[in-house]
């Protein structure tokens, strides 16, 4: 947990412990709640209804209500049957009498309450009504004292008919507490203690409110639209410190130098010519587009900053292929950067492939101006390594494809001019800085993902790029048909894999996903694994669906291969496993062995989820399919039907019907747009899931922030927030900014460390 005692100036940064007291503070702490300003910015989850006035001869059991009444008597005493202490206050509008209950696991603690509970008082009493042997009662009621909390009846009456703010809370600290310490907190400060972090002029010309009464009506609405307003301001503010960050990240990238790299001129001798005139089809308008776009960027002296996103199977790797050669043509090199070791094996291969002889620079039979391309991973055999490392390091090898071990700092490069970075989601912002930081320019950097990324997530997540997309697909491609496979349904199941045989016999081969490695481990997991990316991820996901402890076990990787080597329709078909733990020689080798046709069923986890590219592949059978995320399902069904024969994928699902987890699969099935699926994924998730998974960081920054249904504000925060950089670059009038970028980088960096 970060104190950000240095990062947040006025009184915002003071510990909990000092205003409040140990004894009040330590509760607050267990739910993440340090400092003035983290309790202040625990803003309320909803409002509940003030309710009106009830006349005391009304009381509905169970009804919310709000009386006022005179105390008769209060009385505390230590409880016979448990420990503890109660105190127990009658009122009475001088008719009818009404209890109320405090429990205290010490009589002191219950001070407060008997000081104010003083016999002959009004007050105004707010709860919810139960009954105890025969009396009605309001336990732990919220109350105003007339005379204490507010100056006469009147005042009471405004005070009780606010909305009631609702905490998140935890059965240790209850909302009602924490609301009590929001007002302890919140009352006695003024203008210049809380620092805001939207400038002036933006508030002017805005008509936003000040930050201070922004809290006050966030946390004490007198009604519903303060609270609105309240929440809209803060929305805002959020977007806006974003905005600002990522401003300030684009300013500083701008500034930086950067080797131009011009593509050759026409009809002069260079690998990209030979490779265009080699290239065994033609572009896709967009490939075309988007490589003009590239191609004038990495002619500039700064570096290029650009996110390709496109559709799984659109042909990103040939539009990074052509920028890479652009560099190799200039002089320098480019560094491929993949998310596991079995993507990186794979990438090497095919732009080797994709080269041919161009890929044999130097070599003897290799083509006259080639390059090379050398592979990089943390595997490698000693010698192996060596000898990568020197390729890159004396410029030999034009490409250098690798995981994150090209972030190593033993690795060094001759002049490395572009870093393309593939499936962005696994990489956050540190490890592009880190690469970006090896060349002694920055290098340019291609940033692609395949999941298809609303424009607002972009403007949040990928705020510092700019944005290129590849729309169509190349044509000659069949498509993808998917249904639902409802697991319990043995004829259905059945079905399967009868389906699964016909397509082998027709020559092809079929994926068998599943979300668990061991079948007697929690959560798909593992040291190796985890470290490589590969099996990684959706955990949160796996573990928060919806209604998780009542589901059957999550199949895995090696009782579905068991068990399918027993199938009676797969008789005499070779089924491989792969995995994150296995070592990565054997994944490679699985990998191989499945492209060539010698296995025909792959059991595997979430590894080829990105890029793998088996073109014979043409069906996909999906375990527990109710359990992944809709984009990352997406993500996987994207490697079957790549080539000229139709996919199909088999989504088999737990999910009860009508639940949400069983609208996700249903909505996968029935369309192949990628686009609307990542919205309906993110209206679907929370935000926190969603930008997290999206990228490291940012979600714990965001409280209010809805990326979706906030698409306005963002692009208004975005507009303010570059016009404010851009006139003072380093924020020095502007320490409430600067204050909540530092806070928000904090979070960032803490978030990284914890995944790292
Ligand atoms: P992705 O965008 O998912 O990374 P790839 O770059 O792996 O897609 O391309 C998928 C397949 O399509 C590859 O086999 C690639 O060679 C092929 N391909 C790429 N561009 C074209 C094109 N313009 N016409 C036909 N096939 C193409
Ligand atoms: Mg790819």
């Amino acid at each position: 947990m970060s104190t950000r005692t240095d990062a947040a100036p006025g009184r915002e940064s003071e510990l909990l412990t000092k205003v409040l007291g140990t004894r009040s503070a330590t509760p607050l702490a267990k739910l993440g709640l340090e400092t003035v300003g983290d309790l202040l910015r625990h803003y309320p989850r909803r409002y509940g209804d003030p309710g009106t006035l009830t006349d005391m001869d009304r009381l509905a059991l169970g009804e919310h209500v709000t009386v006022m009444a005179r105390v008769s008597r209060a009385t505390v005493r230590s409880m016979r049957a448990r420990s503890g202490a109660m105190l127990q206050a009658v009122v009475t509008d001088g008719h009818h009498e009404l209890a109320l209950t405090f429990f205290a696991k010490r009589p002191g603690a219950l001070r407060p309450h008997e000081d104010k509970l003083r016999p002959g008082r009004v007050g105004l009493f707010t709860g919810v009504v139960s009954e105890y042997r025969g009396t009605r009662q309001l336990t732990h009621p919220d109350y105003i004292m007339v005379g204490l909390d507010a100056d006469d009846a009147e005042e009471a009456m405004v005070e009780a008919s606010r909305p009631i703010p609702i905490y998140p809370a935890s059965s240790a600290v209850p909302s009602w507490r924490i609301q009590r310490a929001v007002r302890t907190v919140l009352d006695p400060l003024a203008e210049d203690d809380v620092v805001d972090p939207v400038p002036l002029e933006v508030r002017a010309r805005l008509g936003l409110a000040g930050r201070l009464d922004t809290l006050r009506s966030v946390h004490r609405p007198a009604d519903a639209r303060e609270w609105q307003r309240a929440r809209d301001r803060l929305r805002f503010e959020e977007a806006f410190v974003l905005q600002a960050a990522l401003a300030q990240r684009r300013a500083r990238a701008a500034e930086q130098e950067a080797t131009a790299r011009p593509p050759v001129a026409d009809g002069r001798a260079s690998v990209l010519a030979d490779f265009d005139a080699a290239l065994p089809f033609t572009l896709t308008e967009g490939q075309r587009a988007v490589g003009e776009d590239i191609a004038a960027e990495l002619a500039e002296a700064r570096p290029m900053q650009r996110l390709l996103q496109g559709e799984v199977g659109s042909g990103k790797t040939v539009v990074a292929l052509r920028a890479m050669l652009q560099v190799v043509d200039a002089g320098g090199q480019a560094a491929l950067l993949a998310p596991t070791e079995v993507l990186a094996a794979q990438h090497a291969r095919t732009l080797r492939q994709l080269l041919g002889p161009l890929a044999e620079g130097g070599l003897l039979g290799g083509a006259e101006h080639g390059t090379r391309v050398a592979l990089l991973t943390g595997s490698l055999g000693a010698a192996a390594r060596k000898e990568a490392m020197l390729q890159a390091a004396s410029g030999e090898a034009g490409i250098v494809v690798g995981t994150h071990a090209l972030l190593s700092e033993r690795v060094q490069f001759a002049d490395l001019g572009l870093v393309v970075v593939d499936e962005q989601h696994r990489f956050g912002v540190e490890q592009r800085d880190a690469l970006r930081a090896k060349g002694r320019a920055a290098p340019h950097l291609l940033v692609m993902t395949a999941t298809p990324i609303p424009r607002t997530v972009a403007m949040t997540v990928f705020g510092d790029l700019e944005t290129s997309s590849l729309t169509e697909v190349p044509a000659g491609r069949a498509g993808i048909t998917s249904h639902v496979v409802p697991a319990d349904n043995p004829r259905w199941m059945d079905r399967t894999w009868t389906r699964v045989r016909e397509e082998v016999d027709a020559g092809h081969r079929v994926y068998v996903v599943c979300p668990r490695i061991h079948p007697d481990a929690d959560l798909p997991s593992g040291g190796a694994a985890a470290k490589d990316f590969d099996d990684v991820p959706d955990l949160l996901e796996l573990v928060d669906a919806d209604g998780a402890g009542d589901k059957p076990p999550l199949r895995a990787v090696l009782e579905v291969a068991e068990m399918l080597r027993e199938t009676p329709q797969l008789d005499g078909l070779e089924v491989a496993v792969l995995h994150g733990q296995m070592a990565p020689a054997d994944k490679e080798s699985a990998m191989a062995r499945f492209a060539s046709g010698e296995v025909q069923v792959l059991v595997s986890t979430t590894v080829i989820e990105v890029g793998v590219d088996v073109p014979e592949a043409t069906v996909m059978v999906v375990f527990d399919a109710d359990r992944f995320g809709l984009s990352q399902l997406h993500q996987l069904r994207g490697r079957v039907g790549r080539g000229s024969a139709p996919g199909l994928c088999l989504l088999v699902s737990t999910a009860q019907p009508g639940s949400p987890a069983a609208t996700r699969v249903e909505a996968l099935a029935e369309t192949t747009d990628g686009f609307r699926l990542a919205t309906l994924d993110l209206e679907l998730r929370s935000e926190g899931d969603v930008l997290g998974a999206a990228q490291s960081g940012r979600s714990s920054s965001l409280r209010l922030l809805r990326v979706v249904q906030d698409a306005d504000v963002i692009a208004q925060a975005r507009k303010e927030a570059t016009d404010v950089v851009a006139s003072d670059p380093g924020l020095d009038d502007q320490p409430g900014l600067q204050a909540a970028i530092a806070a928000q980088l904090d979070d960032e960096q803490e978030e990284f460390l914890e995944r790292a």
